[in-house]
């Protein structure tokens, strides 16, 4: 034994660095399993590696099995021994390899003569790239001391993968990643804006004919108002009237800013500018006043403003005239929107920006309305104009000039959302009502998505979350009592038989409102939700008279507080609705149904004040992005860490667990309107556990609805009984993709799934 352990020490040392030694991947792959499966007396050694999505292990290098097979053999993840083991990422050494269940048999690789089977799985920083395997024809297990050879060896072997894909250029896929990232994937040619003049590198001229530049200024000014409107008057057409409002917000008040019209005259006149130098002089005034930091979005929409104006003026704009009719991926340092005005929405597939400013308008817009987005990405402008590029929304990645069978994959993947979104959208109107006849609640998360597609109302149970803070956002400051009602009151009609939630304005952490600038060192753990309207109660109650004066008309509102982390925050914001609403019945003079009063669980404290919270409330929502951040500790918008982001942890599970249960025991409905109330796998679990109301972004309604359709709450319960015994993610999830396995839903589950990767 102990000289069979040499052996084998000695032989690891000596395959490493004969592998090493070998210039093509080829040669080295094929020495190393040559050598394996002479050093561990095997009658077969086979390396199978990961595609680039990470779906399929494909057999690459093989000594006994067929040679043929080479390149061919393919096995799904999950699929045979070979995919269980790269599935679950455990090493698997059997005796008899045929009575596994999950065996199977691939007549093309020529493995009938073998019995023993031992697997370890390739990792790399926690990624699989492949499976090596030793197979026998002897019925005997391989033992220990392979089995530590091989993983010593897969440990080799993954180094080797990984500086080979890094160089290959079947994988030189230039890859960024990006801040943030939102909606699914696109595909598409890159169309970059940029302004054809920097103001920066604007020369300041002089004219002798002010009047002249005058009038060609205000030419232009008077040509970008034409466009823009009827852009606006385009979108209103299509029932987008909030999504025009904020694509044009940010340059339509600069447009109707007579002051600076006024300021650019001016200086024509008293200086003898020329248009654009005078343009530059006013606005380089007006970019000094504004903290680039604090008010991202007023410096990035006042400088690209500018930069349009004098581009038209000395008539090099280069808005690109290519591509024209198919859709592009509009990449730029941040998202223009006098740009984005100017192009058919049907033909934006996808946005990519350099700058971070995640609260800019559009990205906004590009979030709610579902449009693949990927913000915050260090990638040279320069370089990418008219290259084919995917945006994944979903992993906030950006790959540019991808090999084909990248693209391919990724096309495939799109298009396989597609169908399948097709094939949702036959069951639109349906309700959400389970094999067993179990009514679920399908409810639409919204900001500005309840206006994007004609018959929404019918398609829904409600709003289980509207997000105030989103036409905030795209207000100059804060907006008026009477603005608020106004926007209010249209939603409510709008969803008239259905009940309405209004969550109160919920700023800081990610999202800043550019007349309210929050600089924190630690912005999850800081400033925001309801702290801040708490310590600035004229905002909260601003908003509260407006919604309920909305109510008074509709009668269908409901309201619920973010972000509560202490009983006396609950209290506090529990009298000042009770009061307006006070104050409202007795303007009124006539007595009005109370709208429900909801408090968001999405800080762990909460968890252990359900009982004292009951009291003040009459239903929970759970906002389970917050939730899980908090009690796992993890910034899912931070690369290092997003993958233990896990709403499969055993602790989300439990702890969703025992939220349900203990608001029903308290006589209080529970809603989940966090992202994984929307992914498939999501659902179920929330569905085994017992909600009944799940709220989500209209993109995954029809899934959602699709899946609940075809699912038993019985059979489903059962599952949740054994999630809540589980000891690790990966054990809770198996439960799950076997349930939906049992019920055919895979392909929905595997589509959801591989577009996160
Ligand atoms: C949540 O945290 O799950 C939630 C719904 O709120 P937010 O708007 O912060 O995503
Ligand atoms: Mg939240």
């Amino acid at each position: 034994m102990v000289e069979r352990q040499r052996t084998i020490l000695l032989s690891l040392r000596q395959i490493t660095e004969e592998v090493r030694a070998q210039v093509s991947f080829e040669n080295k792959i094929s020495l190393l399993v040559e050598r394996i499966r002479a050093t561990t007396g095997a009658d077969c050694c086979s390396l199978y590696l990961t595609d680039a999505l990470g779906q399929y292990l494909r057999l690459a290098a093989t000594d006994g099995l067929s040679q043929a097979a080479v390149g061919k053999a393919t096995l799904k993840l999950g699929e045979g021994l070979v995919g269980y083991v790269g599935l679950k990422q455990e090493l698997l050494d059997l005796a008899d390899a045929p009575s596994h269940p999950n065996f199977k048999y691939l007549p093309e690789v020529g493995e009938d003569e073998y019995c023993s089977f031992l697997g370890v799985p390739v990792v790399n920083l926690g990624k699989l790239s492949g499976v090596l395997v030793v197979q026998s024809r002897e019925r005997l297990r391989f033992g220990e001391l392979e089995e530590s050879f091989m993983v010593t060896l897969a440990a080799q072997v993954a180094s080797i993968i990984a500086n080979y894909r890094a160089e290959s250029s079947e994988n030189a896929v230039k890859r960024y990643r990006g801040e943030h990232g939102s909606g699914g994937i696109a595909i598409a040619k890159a169309v970059v804006w940029q302004a054809g003049v920097s103001l920066d590198d604007l020369q300041i001229l002089y004219s002798d004919d002010p009047q002249l530049q005058q009038e060609l200024f205000h030419q232009c000014i008077f040509q970008l108002q034409t466009e823009m409107d009827r852009a606006a008057l385009e979108m209103e057409e299509k029932q987008k009237k909030q999504a025009a409002f904020g694509y044009m917000s940010g340059y339509g008040r600069l447009l109707d800013d007579t002051s600076f019209q006024d300021e650019v005259d001016n200086e024509i006149v008293r200086r003898n500018l020329t248009a654009p130098s005078a343009i530059k002089v006013v606005v380089q005034q007006r970019l000094e006043q504004v903290n680039r930091e604090d008010e991202q979005d007023k410096y990035f929409d006042l400088r690209d403003f500018a930069q349009v104006l004098v581009s038209r003026l000395l008539n090099t704009e280069q808005l690109h005239q290519t591509h024209q009719d198919s859709p592009i991926v509009l990449v730029s340092r941040s998202f223009p929107a006098a740009i984005v005005a100017q192009l058919s929405k049907e033909r934006i597939a996808g946005f990519v920006a350099v700058d971070s400013g995640v609260s800019s308008h559009t990205a906004v817009l590009a979030r709610d309305l579902g449009i693949p987005s990927v913000i915050g990405v260090q990638l040279d402008l320069n370089t990418v104009d008219g290259h084919d590029i995917i945006v994944n929304g979903q992993t906030a990645e950006v790959l540019v000039d991808p090999s084909p069978s990248v693209a391919l994959e990724y096309g495939q993947l799109e298009s396989q959302s597609r169908e399948q979104a097709d094939l949702y959208s036959k069951e639109r109107f349906e309700k959400g009502v389970t094999l067993d006849g179990s009514r679920i609640f399908i409810e639409l998360n919204a900001g500005l998505s309840h206006d994007a597609v004609a018959e929404l109302p019918q398609q829904t149970d409600g709003i289980g979350l509207y997000r105030t803070e989103i036409a905030f956002m795209l207000s100059e400051g804060f907006p008026l009592e009477q603005t608020q009602y106004e926007w209010y009151v249209k939603l409510l009609r709008q969803y008239s038989k259905l009940p309405v939630t209004m969550r109160t304005l919920d700023v800081g952490g990610d999202k800043d409102l550019s007349y309210l600038p929050i600089r924190e060192q630690n912005p999850a753990l800081g400033w925001r939700g309801v702290r801040i309207t708490l310590d600035q109660p004229q905002i909260l109650k601003t908003q509260l008279h407006a919604m309920l004066r909305a109510h008074a008309e509709c009668g269908n509102l409901q309201v619920m507080v973010p972000m509560v982390s202490r009983l006396e925050e609950a209290q506090a914001v529990r009298q000042i609705f009770d009061e307006c609403f006070e104050e409202l019945q007795q303007s009124l003079d006539r007595e009005l149904a109370k709208p429900k009063f909801g408090l968001m669980l999405e800080v762990p404290s909460v968890v252990y004040l359900l009982e004292e919270l009951a009291g003040l409330c009459d239903f929970f929502s759970i906002g389970s992005n917050d939730l899980i951040s908090y009690l796992l500790a993890v910034d899912r918008n931070n690369p290092k860490v997003t993958r233990f982001y896990d709403p499969f942890h055993p602790a989300v599970v439990r702890c969703l667990g025992y939220l349900n249960r203990k608001s029903r025991e308290l006589g209080r409905e529970i809603v989940v309107c966090g992202e994984m109330a929307g992914s498939p796998l999501g659902a179920l679990l929330l569905l085994s556990l017992g909600y009944e109301r799940l709220s989500m972004n209209y993109s995954e309604m029809g899934r959602v609805r699709y899946l609940v359709r075809r699912v038993s709450l019985p059979e489903l319960r059962e599952v949740g009984e054994r999630a809540v015994q589980g000891g690790s993610c990966e054990q809770i999830r198996s439960l799950y993709l076997t349930y939906a396995h049992s019920q055919g839903l895979d392909r929905i589950i595997e589509l959801a799934e591989q577009s996160a990767k």
